[in-house]
């Protein structure tokens, strides 16, 4: 498969999944994380799927284009390690969904980052909210979920918090 057809296949894989997790969430009340803003794409779609909803974005190195970007309030600007866990701040009783794009072409960092993600995200999510992440997030808080149909395996991930995590609200 040539570059160009994985990447396509990557944002295909991208879309159906945010579309489901947004379903997912639509009784489970609370913010979206965004974590990784990039150059705003899924950010803007999460918006457009989700117009009633607040979404906070968490960003390193903000440089979308304009049209695309949170407000201030909205970007939490810092490494992930450093701002995510102070999330309850903005989503005291936890967030409906978080959507993690975070993956460099560096496997090793990726692998590390999202175990460190894993153990972190269970306690900020309301009950029976929804993670979509391009890395796979192993954790006994999270329950794996199926992928929408035409979406392989390892494409995407997605999980649902369990009822109850310790630590959370
Ligand atoms: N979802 C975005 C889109 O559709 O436009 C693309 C996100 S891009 C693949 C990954 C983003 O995550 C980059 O902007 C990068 O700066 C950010 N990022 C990676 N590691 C991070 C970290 N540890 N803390 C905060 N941001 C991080």
């Amino acid at each position: 498969m040539s570059r160009l057809d994985a990447f396509i296949r990557r944002l295909q894989a991208q879309r159906t999944c945010l579309g489901l997790a947004a379903d997912l969430v639509a009784g489970v009340p609370g913010p979206v994380l965004e974590l990784g803003l990039g150059n705003g794409r899924t950010y803007d779609h999460l918006r457009e799927l989700m117009p009633d909803r607040e979404i906070f974005v968490f960003e390193r190195q903000p440089m979308a284009h304009p049209d695309s970007a949170p407000d201030p309030d909205h970007l939490i600007v810092g490494d992930i390690r450093d701002t995510l866990p102070d999330a309850r701040r903005i989503a005291p009783h936890g967030a409906a969904l978080v959507h993690s794009d975070i993956g460099t072409g560096e496997a090793a960092r990726n692998a590390r980052l999202a175990g460190w993600l894993a153990g972190v995200l269970p306690p900020l999510m309301a009950p029976g909210g929804v993670v979509a992440s391009d890395q796979p997030l192993e954790h006994p808080g999270l329950d794996r979920l199926p992928l929408p149909q035409g979406v392989p395996a390892g494409r995407y991930n997605l999980y649902r918090r369990l009822a109850i995590v310790a630590g959370s609200p």
